[in-house]
């Protein structure tokens, strides 16, 4: 199948309200291109440097996602565009982004990001060192960045019922953050869950962004 025809086939599955991210990690531009053209926006980079450099080649009216572990130096090379930062994982970073998003004169989304997986290796953060973070001092000063809401991924396995209940854990965190800090705050409102082997049952669980890439543009 062509690209065009994945995503095609992906949207047809998605409820309306589900957000379909086009992951482009090591995928070329004539390959973004092609995905455009069949009328995607969203796009999703995991690297500073390649987004960057896309975001200059690439159509102006592209979304751009920043879906990869962030380092504080590197958020200004990103802040003058990136539309939404899926990625935070403590208030070092929030705070970073908060600095050069106010250079921009601009109000950057960002979501956080939790540990739900069994590996090791993943990032992100637990439930007591969120609720830390929204509990600091300083929080409410940062009026450059836009809490809007959670992400996360599962564990890579076949075992589809770890996977369901990991996703059903990030929900349960977005309700339990949503009633605890962001009651009246209707920009708290997206769950970033689910990727190639996963979207459908992300879906189930309450995904409201789903990230995806293999599926879209062939393996890497
Ligand atoms: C690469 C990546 C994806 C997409 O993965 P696929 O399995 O290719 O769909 C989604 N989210 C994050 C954070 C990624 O790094």
């Amino acid at each position: 199948m062509t690209t065009s025809e994945n995503i095609k086939f992906i949207q047809c599955q998605l409820p309306a309200k589900v957000k379909l991210v086009a992951v482009s990690k090591t995928k070329s531009n004539d390959q973004i291109l092609e995905a455009y053209q069949a009328g995607q926006r969203l796009f999703g980079e995991n690297k500073v440097q390649e987004l960057t450099a896309k975001w200059q080649a690439l159509p102006k009216e592209i979304e751009w996602h920043y879906i990869g572990h962030l380092q504080t130096n590197k958020v200004k090379y990103i802040a003058p565009f990136v539309a939404l930062i899926h990625s935070v994982d403590s208030y070092k970073l929030l705070s970073a982004i908060n600095k050069e998003a106010e250079k921009c004169n601009r109000i950057i989304p960002v979501l956080l990001e939790f540990h739900i997986a069994e590996e090791e290796s993943k990032f992100g953060l637990s439930m007591d060192e969120a609720e830390k973070m929204l509990s600091m001092p300083g929080i409410g000063s940062l009026k450059n960045v836009s809490i809007s809401g959670v992400m996360g991924m599962a564990t890579f396995t076949a075992d589809q019922n770890m996977v369901k209940s990991e996703f059903e854990r990030l929900y349960q965190i977005f309700q339990i953050l949503k009633m605890g800090f962001f009651q009246n705050n209707d920009r708290f409102c997206e769950i970033s869950m689910g990727m190639s082997d996963d979207y459908p049952i992300a879906v189930e669980a309450g995904s409201t962004i789903v990230r995806i890439g293999s599926k879209i543009f062939g393996s890497r």
